[in-house]
């Protein structure tokens, strides 16, 4: 009989055979004698051994495969059959007939995790009635800072995360803007917006006749992805209820989405860009304008008209005034 452990990593291999490389945890851990049960069932998978018996009706259909090619922890067993956590115990026989059309291994139910739909921040937690006074927020925030702690409640943590980039600016503040996740430097610094996408911010926020301090900026994810990647369901869900919090306390009256994954978290809603800019949406008793990532208008300037034209509406909304020379 095989280690538990041996049967573990057996496990994760045939997950990894199946093209699956990120685990995340579901739920609560299982209780040792359930999973002492879980790992009985699954017996790791041998090697095929050459058959030179009758090929079953699913090998008779699979096409010719160099044998180094041949996928030896895949089988027939139909996921029905099997336990939910068991991979297939029979073998695959070898068969070099030509087949019509190639088939697709048949992917066990157990591994069909639905992809969460995203909601919107209002429908995770109703308002609260009542505002926390202006006095009050700094310390707020700071409970909210204190909540989160060293926080390992997303595989973000274990991604190379150094610093957990919780927000900037004022407690206070009638805008707010919301980015995707920090990258290396607000990683590094952790402070939202620092890098190159945090200096074009900041000429934005100064052409609308602000100072970087007159506003709060944070974003869906607190730590960063690694290489900068989108943050995946899981994660933003994750870290989501800490947003909705300094929202809540903050109160802005113009929350200002910073591309796609920001929109799509904050509105529970997976559009395009450019049919949900120019609009306003709700979230948090606040009005929602979406505009271009900054760091999406580095990479193409040409669309830097069109984000303006988002922040004027914005201005017109607060009452804001562009900056004179004068001022
Ligand atoms: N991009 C973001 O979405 N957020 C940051 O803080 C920095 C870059």
């Amino acid at each position: 009989m095989p280690s538990a452990t041996d049967q573990l990593r057996a496990y994760v291999d045939y997950l990894r055979d199946m093209g699956i490389h990120d685990l995340y945890r579901h739920g609560e851990p299982l209780a040792p004698e359930a999973l002492a049960a879980l790992l009985a069932e699954f017996t790791p998978p041998q090697s095929p051994a050459p058959s030179a018996s009758k090929p079953t009706s699913t090998a008779n259909r699979l096409a010719p495969t160099p044998a180094s090619m041949q996928p030896h922890r895949m089988s027939g067993i139909s996921a029905s059959e099997s336990s939910p956590f068991a991979p297939p115990r029979t073998p695959l026989s070898l068969n070099l007939a030509p087949s019509p059309e190639p088939i697709q291994p048949s992917r066990p139910s157990f591994l069909e995790v639905p992809i969460p739909r995203p909601k919107s921040f209002d429908d995770l937690v109703p308002l609260p009635a009542t505002l926390i006074p202006p006095e009050q927020r700094p310390e707020a925030l700071a409970a909210i800072r204190a909540l989160i702690g060293d926080c390992t409640r997303c595989p973000l943590a274990y991604a190379g995360r150094r610093n957990i980039v919780f927000g900037d600016g004022d407690p206070n503040a009638r805008l707010m803007f919301v980015g995707e996740g920090p990258g290396a430097d607000e990683d590094t610094s952790g402070i939202p917006f620092v890098g190159k996408a945090g200096q074009l911010l900041n000429n934005m926020i100064a052409a609308m006749g602000l100072r970087r301090d007159q506003v709060y900026i944070a974003n869906i994810v607190k730590c960063r992805p690694p290489a900068n990647r989108t943050p995946e369901p899981v994660e933003a869900n994750t870290c989501s209820p800490f947003l909705v919090q300094q929202i809540d306390v903050i109160r802005p009256e113009v929350i200002v989405a910073l591309g796609g994954t920001a929109a799509t978290y904050l509105l529970g809603v997976k559009q395009s860009l450019g049919s949900l800019r120019g609009a306003w949406h709700g979230c948090r008793g606040a009005k929602v304008a979406v505009t271009y990532h900054p760091a999406y208008l580095l990479r193409d300037p040409s669309q830097k008209g069109e984000a303006w034209k988002d922040l004027q509406r914005v201005m017109a909304e607060l009452g804001l005034k562009p900056p004179t020379k004068a001022n």
